[in-house]
């Protein structure tokens, strides 16, 4: 057996002495290339040599080394797809939660181990010098982190691809728990040098806001219009580079920053006012200042629309120079050679964009450029809530954007034209149309999404069934095959090989290597399943991974917490839908239970909660500060503590994550049928060898299909059961009648929880009960304390719950993001890999060998 137990609790001295050895030594040998340019990048790039290195120094000097590798091959690759006149993906998000990344650049140039073997020679624990990097928080949940394992699997798969987002000053806020309240702290991600963002100064464009559009009469007399923007902010490129699981393609996250042009200062400093100009460049530069905080919400402010058309404009100048660079014929080449894919509406303005260029600017007739720009772009869409759906208001629009919203109403009108020609019925019309009617006008982007669209995806079978039959419906009548399915998947190098190390040791033990490629291999896993030894294995890793999780959260939470018990988890966004309280209450339950049978049998459980509330959701942030206060009085009850203990862990983000699913037994996707689009972090605990109990909700369908039923805890109303009791539900009744949830809410009602400060919960337990439950707590809570119970009798026979683990690892396949991938590049993009050549610089060993 060859994985490695605790690494990090071998403190070894740090011996400089060897690295002047190990620099002096010259080989062609990758270890040693590694280790000289490895003490070049510490002496030139950090500026430290052998004295008062810290464990940043080393970090730095590490990611410069490989930053270098990613360079040389970053050209390679660009330089192939050039001469291979490739077409291109454009991944447009507003969102790029990609986290730390020396880890995974190690772990996809095969270089994890040579690196590790390097560190330990002079005294440094690899693992502990990755994690001083600072996570690169761009995104607030699901969607960003989607974006960042597409990004991993399109450049595994050999797409010619590249990512396109902001570079925010502030991504994500930073969680602290002060007295059970959540309060947030700005994330200065970029405080540190980032070696992995690499600035180009020769990409920048100005992007144009505000202004006038302007009528004139072009030299063959037709007359045409143009947009004379007010102001302009420049967008400069920055990459962050993203290689493929050992393959030598690199492909670039380009991320765009604003900056302040020269001439809008000039303007100011010819007058003399100095201050006005410096305060006009802060103003431009506040664009990508900082992150929305929000998922699954918009808020309709102007910064938003302008971040968003900001990625955008940039974005499309910067995929047209690219293509006039290959020399085109005309641009009825451009559907070859570009492509652009929306994740969600947030970039949608980019299909108004082109045709502006394509209309005001290249001078093609307004038909024409629109049959262009619907070939190249596809729209991904990621909820059904009506308040995540943007509608941006027409007035904001003719300020910000004025030409974007002629094009927009001109638009419609051909689009309702053709509508009526198919005999529409108005009622069906207004339904469809880019703009909504009202006092309050406002452009309907997923319309306008799916329109300027050859393909429209949902994220999982469920959710695309469901938006099928309801949000566009419509649209699916008149454009049939136009929607379709692309369930989510995660990037199996960041959530198993990296996060998981001595789990994918023992994987490779006993199936070999080749599921690294093709994770539907994991099959092989099935015949190991019943195992002994290989179960033995299996545990032994859950264990130590549970032993270094305890030890995270005494440190972070002062709470001890039994290696030994369940680990029930639920890590996630705080959102009512999610139904966080749903599991607050069921936990309740068990303690009010406890109290009353003190000798009744028990499966030890710990309940771990992580998640960040957007900063303006009151709501979301009371059910943080009720699962402290219901923590606070389970932790320190001698009758049940135990036996049950309840930790929030602050701060949840990728790093995080990464720590938290490998020590995981129970996965709770508990949301309201129908809520969840896909959900990713599902498959995640899968993969680790979590048991999932969940709802009939996003990909926990699927996930359910392919473990196989005996290995899947399904509970509650499904969705059509929930479209059958939403017209009369009651939860009042629920309530009054019900004598266990009486008990439980009264708990909240009276306060229980929180005698100090009577009160503090009325609002959640007004939402479960006389503000009509919205999301079905109480219709599924005795189902869901079923579910549990059976769980914990489950949990007590270890052979058969590692069995039912280990299934669900093997038949975790399907949700790998290169399952999903491969399905996009095959049916929405029409792209197929482009493998770099042969030869060139291949610097850590042959691709993979067995
Ligand atoms: C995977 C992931 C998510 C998404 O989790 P869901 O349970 O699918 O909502 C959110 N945040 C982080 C940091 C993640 O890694």
């Amino acid at each position: 057996m060859t994985y490695r137990f605790s690494p990090s609790d071998l403190k070894i001295a740090p011996d400089h002495s060897k690295l002047h050895e190990l620099i002096s030594r010259q080989s062609n040998e990758d270890r040693d290339s590694l280790i000289r340019h490895f003490a070049h990048h510490l002496e030139y790039s950090v500026g430290k040599y052998t004295h008062n290195t810290t464990d940043t120094d080393i970090y730095l000097a590490l990611a410069f080394t490989l930053r270098d590798y990613l360079i040389d091959r970053w050209n390679e690759t660009q330089e192939h797809y050039r001469k291979e006149k490739a077409k291109k993906i454009y991944y447009l998000s507003m969102e790029f939660l990609i986290g730390q990344m020396l880890k995974s650049n190690l772990v996809n140039l095969n270089a994890y181990d040579l690196a590790s073997e390097a560190l330990a020679e002079f005294g440094y624990d690899l693992d502990h010098i990755c994690a001083q990097e600072p996570d690169a928080g761009l995104g607030n949940g699901g969607l960003g982190r989607l974006a960042a394992c597409f990004l991993d699997s399109m450049s595994s798969l050999d797409l010619p691809s590249s990512g396109c987002g902001l570079l925010y000053n502030f991504g994500i806020f930073r969680q602290r728990i002060v007295n059970g309240n959540q309060v947030e702290a700005p994330d200065n991600w970029l405080d540190i040098a980032n070696p992995w963002v690499i600035s180009r100064s020769d990409l920048i464009y100005p992007v144009g806001f505000g202004g006038y559009v302007e009528e004139y009469t072009d030299h063959k007399g037709n007359i045409r219009k143009r947009w004379l923007p007010g102001d302009q902010v420049l967008a400069r490129a920055h990459d962050i580079l993203m290689p493929g699981y050992r393959t030598r393609t690199v492909n670039n996250l380009r991320l765009w920053k604003a900056e302040a042009t020269e001439d809008f200062d000039f303007k100011y400093f010819n007058h003399g006012d100095y201050i006005r100009a410096v305060e006009d460049k802060v103003f431009s530069e506040n664009i990508t200042h900082v992150l929305y905080p929000n998922e699954n919400v918009t808020q309709g402010r102007e910064l938003r629309l302008k971040q968003e058309y900001f990625l955008v404009s940039a974005t499309i100048r910067d995929a047209l120079r690219e293509f006039f660079e290959q020399g085109p014929k005309s641009h009825d080449e451009m559907p070859d050679r570009i492509f652009f894919q929306l994740n969600d509406t947030h970039p949608a303005l980019a299909v108004v964009e082109l045709l502006r260029i394509l209309v005001d600017e290249h001078n093609l007739e307004f038909h024409h450029a629109w049959g262009l720009v619907q070939r190249c772009f596809a729209y991904t869409n990621h909820t059904v809530m009506p308040e995540a759906l943007e509608r941006w208001s027409v007035d904001l629009l003719a300020s910000l954007l004025p030409r974007h919203l002629d094009l927009i109403y001109q638009l419609n009108y051909y689009f309702i034209e053709e509508l009526r020609q198919k005999g529409e019925p108005e009622d069906v019309i207004a339904k469809l149309s880019l703009i909504e009617e009202g006092a309050d006008k406002r452009a309907r982007m997923a319309n306008l999404a799916i329109i300027g669209s050859t393909k429209v995806n949902g994220v999982s079978a469920i959710h695309t069934d469901i938006i099928k039959r309801t949000i566009f419906a419509d649209f699916n009548r008149l454009y049939p095959g136009k929607l379709i399915n692309k369930t989510n998947g995660i990037t199996f190098r960041r959530w198993l090989i990296a996060a998981n190390p001595e789990l994918t040791a023992l994987i490779n033990d006993s199936i070999g290597l080749r599921w690294l490629l093709d994770q539907s291999r994991l099959r092989d896993l099935e015949k190991v399943a019943e195992d002994a030894a290989f179960q033995e294995d299996f545990q032994k890793i859950r264990q130590y991974n549970k032993s270094k999780l305890v030890k995270i959260i005494h440190h972070t939470t002062g709470v001890v917490v039994d290696p030994e018990s369940m680990f029930d988890v639920q890590i996630k966004r705080i959102h009512e839908y999610k139904r966080q309280l749903l599991n607050v209450l069921r936990i309740i339950g068990d303690y009010q239970f406890l109290k009353d049978n003190r000798e009744a049998e028990y499966t030890p459980r710990t309940f771990i909660f992580a998640g960040k509330a957007a900063p303006g959701y009151h709501r979301a942030k009371l059910i943080i500060k009720l699962i402290h206060s219901v923590g606070e009085k389970i932790n320190n009850d001698r009758d049940v503590r135990d036996r049950m203990k309840v930790v929030f862990l602050p701060n949840y983000s990728v790093s995080l994550a990464e720590r938290i699913f490998p020590a995981s037994d129970l996965s709770e996707q508990i949301s309201t049928a129908g809520t969840e689009a896909s959900g990713t972090g599902n498959m995640k605990f899968m993969l680790n060898g979590s048991l999932t109990v969940g709802t009939l909700d996003g990909a926990n369908i699927e996930m359910r299909e392919e473990a196989g039923d005996e290995n899947f805890y399904i509970f509650g109303n499904t969705v059509e059961k929930l479209d059958v009791i939403r017209p009369n539900y009651d939860p009042v009744a629920i309530y009054e009648k019900d004598p266990l949830i009486h008990a439980v809410l009264s708990s909240i009602h009276q306060n229980y929880f929180n005698p100090l400060s009577p009160g503090l919960f009325q609002e959640l337990f007004h939402v479960l009960t006389y503000g009509g439950d919205h999301y079905f707590h109480l219709a599924d809570f005795q189902d869901y304390r079923r579910i549990q119970g059976l769980i914990s009798r489950d949990f007590r026979d270890r052979k058969a719950w590692l069995r039912k683990a280990i299934f669900n690892i093997a038949r975790s396949g399907k949700f790998s993001s290169d399952r999903t991938i491969d399905e996009y590049a095959k049916e929405i993009w029409g792209i197929k890999p482009v493998k770099p050549a042969p030869g060139g610089s291949i610097l850590f060993g042959p691709p993979l060998r067995e």
